[in-house]
């Protein structure tokens, strides 16, 4: 078992070759661990062929290599089977399939339930949907500290509602939503629930069955693994019942001039090459992932959100988002100092070797929500220590004389 004695940075090839990089964007993409980009290297050197397609042994050698990664991530996610877990390019084309799937599966006047708070990858395929079908699209608001506000949840989940499609995490507040409540309110009216777990992923393994739900989304560059892969996980006998996204090779049954017959899932879902070496790192990171000690990062990772949260409210008319309390959200910090713009605080920053993200964050329906165009915002992960949060506060401190 890993624990947090280890020096994690070193295991970052990035991190380790920059040791004076406070690193503090990993809502935005993590760094990539090196069982990772070893895993992507060895499959490209050893086994690299199509899959699904050759009979040659390298081709069934690369076979392998991705089933197994699929395997990997069904036990990262606790699923309940290998098949239920479908290879995408990342979170954004794991929602709009289901969009699209599970959306072509709704009528006129069917309900659709997101959230003010979600990133544009969770709004905008709902909205096209909307314009296409002529669903209902309705909003859970947000309260004062950026939380779904869930009290509003009897009107909203109507007896027209068919899914619930929202953020595990906020990727600007950081708040963490309250999934048990929202399946026990979907369930109620047989809705089903999607889960955008794109922020979640890198604060630990997930646990689809026993969240509840029905659709699970999340990308590899998220949670320390190579960019072009991501993950949907459905259940079974729903993915069952949906007609393919994207249509090609590798999806079909069979084809005549006439019509197509499409294979079963997870097969029918990914039409094309797929990310293959992207899937084969994927799993590595998720296998490294799943050696560390959580509970201990967990308290790491509140501590420093903690002393990054005290220092920032000590610094007069700044604005925290999101929730005070560091259980309610993943370390995920977003401000807004009035009068000064958040790409103006990170060029500065950056002169001092703070990686930061200031703007809207895909996520314009919030920062309305919450009566503001863009912020700053600092996101943890377990690289992180406390001198990247003290440089960070010393930072702005400097920030706020230099634009003053
Ligand atoms: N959902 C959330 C909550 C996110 O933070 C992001 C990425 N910022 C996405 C979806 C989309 O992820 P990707 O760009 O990797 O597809």
């Amino acid at each position: 078992m890993n624990t947090m004695d280890t020096p994690l940075r070193d295991g970052f090839p990035l991190l380790a070759a920059s040791p004076d990089l406070h690193y503090l964007d990993s809502a935005a993409t993590s760094q990539i661990h090196r069982s990772a980009l070893d895993a992507v290297a060895r499959h490209e050197t050893t086994c690299r062929a199509n899959v699904s397609r050759g009979t040659y042994r390298l081709a069934e050698a690369a076979d392998r290599a991705y089933e197994q990664a699929r395997q990997t991530v069904a036990r990262f996610l606790n699923a309940g089977a290998a098949g239920e877990v479908i290879f995408t390019s990342g979170a954004t084309a794991s929602l709009n399939l289901v969009a699209h799937a599970f959306g072509n599966t709704l009528k006129a006047g069917d309900r659709v339930l997101i959230s003010v708070a979600e990133h544009h990858s969770n709004f905008v395929p709902w909205q096209m949907l909307r314009d296409r079908t002529g669903i209902e699209l309705a909003l859970i608001p947000v309260t004062d500290a950026g939380q779904l506000d869930l009290a509003r949840l009897p009107e909203l989940i109507t007896g027209n509602c068919r899914l619930v499609a929202v953020t595990q995490c906020s990727n600007v507040t950081g708040a963490w939503t309250d999934v048990a409540t929202l399946v026990e309110a979907a369930r109620k009216v047989g809705a089903k629930v999607l889960l955008d777990g794109a922020q979640a992923v890198q604060h630990g393994p997930q646990d689809v069955r026993a969240l509840g739900i029905d659709f699970y989304a999340f990308s590899g560059h998220k949670c320390f693994g190579p960019g072009g892969v991501g993950v949907l996980w459905g259940r079974e006998e729903l993915l069952a019942k949906l007609s393919p996204f994207h249509t090609g090779g590798g999806m079909i049954g069979e084809v005549t001039p006439q019509a197509t017959t499409w294979a079963p899932p997870p097969q029918r879902f990914e039409a094309g090459t797929p990310p293959i070496a992207q899937a084969v790192g994927l799993a590595a990171a998720l296998e490294w992932m799943m050696t560390l000690d959580w509970q201990q990062i967990h308290a790491r990772e509140s501590r420093l959100c903690e002393l990054l949260v005290d220092g920032l409210l000590r610094i007069p008319a700044l604005r925290l988002l999101g929730p005070e309390s560091s259980a309610a959200r993943a370390p995920i910090v977003s401000f807004d100092i009035p009068g000064l713009h958040p790409h103006d605080i990170c060029q500065v920053l950056d002169a001092r070797n703070l990686a930061l993200r200031g703007g809207h964050h895909c996520a314009q329906p919030l920062m309305a929500a919450l009566g503001i165009d863009v912020c700053t915002r600092a996101s943890i992960a377990l690289y992180n220590d406390e001198t990247d949060i003290l440089a960070l506060l010393d930072g702005l401190s400097f920030a706020l004389r230099e634009l003053a």
